[in-house]
């Protein structure tokens, strides 16, 4: 097995990864801020760091994998109080849709999901902790970070501190580079909005506190892995890093890995240009869930990702190519035997699909091992040339590319209808299928194509394809 590499955005260069603790992976992932539902563009980092660790477990290390849900944030705090709820019912609602969404996309449930609203303490704690070492101030009841007492601040976004004024501060959550200034580790309350009361007074929890003081509860002082999109680099993961090095004088995190962005017909998506799509925005025109992550997961991470509707149609005919072949393997029988040169060309797919997830988790480089061995199999099959012997190694590479990939199971149809889309049929099961094909043979075999045709169009109407082989035998597929 090839070395995996990651590119760290603190080094600025692609390094091998080794975790401090051999075979066990601490990773921190900053989470959504559930003050509506997710779009594709945060799905496209929550796709990286999922095939992240399912990559890191496939290649035997052990996860410990903190997700945060941000549900205090400037947004979050002004939409509840506009609303007159309190933040947990505001936010309920796409906590709920956030985990559905996560579902349908197979991103898999990390060790530990950890709320704010949860973590409040710890905080609280980790402020006074910085406020003992002299990292703060106080102002009009909020408590600020004075980055000038911090010297590398600035080191994971290579900004230039230098001619910031020193007392200048920031208060909202999110800015820009140019706005590089002290910021709020806690907020003073404002008329109507939701606060809490606390050893260091009345208020709330700046966002960036929140990420360092959770991920330092569960994962310890230092972690392996940092994960998040990269407009989080500058200034929530620089200010965490200010936080918790500040506190603890030990490094927070020695791999920071950024997701790039994606775009959309290559324009930045956004609600006014009207290129906004949430999750169910594309369910509801009928793509499937598996073609969604097949085309966030294709392009690496590193490289922007140009989402198209061709691009999402051709995610779902790879999909299907790479579910057909497998029902090829699975319901074809082969002559028994190993075709002359298989067992070596499946070694290579293997080992060309290692490299390229070790590259830096170059996903376009191992999915490009798996088609390729994918178009020689279906012409060996075509041409009658392919053995039962080397199934298995092939189902056995296929199954490590899913491990990763997650896109071979032939569930769309029931994720579909578990978010509301599609009908309360759930369709029939395999046995059912099976005898209604096996209804349909001895039909065929006489030619009353009358008999057979209105079966076929039984179970296609159910949702059921079927497809008549050459060799007389009938394979079938779930729409
Ligand atoms: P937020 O809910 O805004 O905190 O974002 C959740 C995650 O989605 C963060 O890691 C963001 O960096 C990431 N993100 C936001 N917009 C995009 C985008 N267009 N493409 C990829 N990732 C994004
Ligand atoms: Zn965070």
């Amino acid at each position: 097995m090839a070395e995996i590499q990651l590119h760290n955005t603190l080094s600025g260069k692609v390094e091998p990864f080794v975790p401090q603790k051999a075979g066990e992976v601490r990773m921190y992932t900053c989470g959504p801020t559930v003050y509506d539902y997710a779009h594709i563009g945060n799905f496209r980092t929550f796709v990286f760091q999922d095939l992240l660790r399912r990559f890191l477990k496939l290649r035997g290390l052990k996860l410990n994998h903190v997700m945060n849900l941000t549900d205090v944030d400037d947004r979050i705090i002004a939409n509840a109080a506009a609303a007159g709820v309190g933040i947990r019912e505001y936010t309920e609602k796409f906590v709920q849709a956030f985990f559905h969404d996560c579902k349908a996309l197979s991103v898999e449930a990390p060790e530990h999901w950890v709320r704010a609203t949860d973590n409040i303490d710890s905080m609280v704690k980790l402020i006074e902790r910085l406020q003992k070492k002299s990292f703060t101030y106080d102002s009009e009841g909020s408590i600020y970070y004075r980055i000038s007492k911090f010297p590398n601040y600035g080191k994971l976004s290579k900004i230039d501190v230098a001619g910031i004024q020193a007392g200048a501060r920031v208060d909202n959550d999110r800015y820009e580079k140019e706005s590089a200034r002290d910021f709020a580790l806690w907020k003073a309350p404002k008329p109507g909005e939701h606060f809490w009361d606390t050893e260091i007074g009345k208020g709330r929890p700046g966002w960036h506190i929140e990420c360092s003081a959770m991920a330092m509860k569960y994962l310890g002082d230092t972690l392996d892995i940092h994960t998040g999109g990269i407009d989080l680099a500058f200034p929530h993961h620089e200010n965490e890093i200010a936080q918790s090095e500040g506190a603890t004088g030990k490094p927070f995190a020695r791999y920071w890995l950024h997701a790039e962005h994606l775009l959309v017909e290559g324009e930045k998506m956004s609600k006014s240009l009207g290129n906004f799509f949430t999750l169910r925005d594309l369910f509801a025109k009928g793509y499937k869930p598996s073609a969604l992550r097949f085309a966030l997961a294709s392009v690496p991470y590193r490289k922007q990702l140009n989402f198209t509707f061709d691009g999402l149609q051709s995610a779902a005919s790879s999909v299907d190519r790479l579910r057909n072949f497998a029902d090829r393997l699975k319901q074809t029988k082969f002559p028994a035997g190993q075709q002359k040169g298989m067992a070596a060309r499946i070694a290579k797919a293997a080992g060309e699909f290692d490299a390229g997830l070790s590259d830096d988790l170059n996903t376009a480089r191992a999915l490009a091992a798996i088609f390729d061995l994918l178009r020689e199999g279906n012409i060996a099959i075509d041409k009658g040339e392919f053995r039962q012997g080397d199934v298995a190694a092939v189902q056995k590479l296929l199954a490590a590319f899913d491990a990763v990939f997650a896109v071979m199971e032939d569930n769309d149809g029931e994720k579909l209808r578990a978010l509301g889309y599609g009908t309360a049929d759930s369709g029939p099961d395999d046995a059912e299928i099976e005898k209604l094909v096996e209804e349909r043979n001895p039909a065929k075999k006489r030619r009353d194509f009358a008999t057979s045709d209105r079966l076929r169009k039984e179970l296609t109407d159910r949702g059921i394809l079927l497809e008549d082989m050459k060799d007389g035998t009938v394979r079938w597929k779930r729409k």
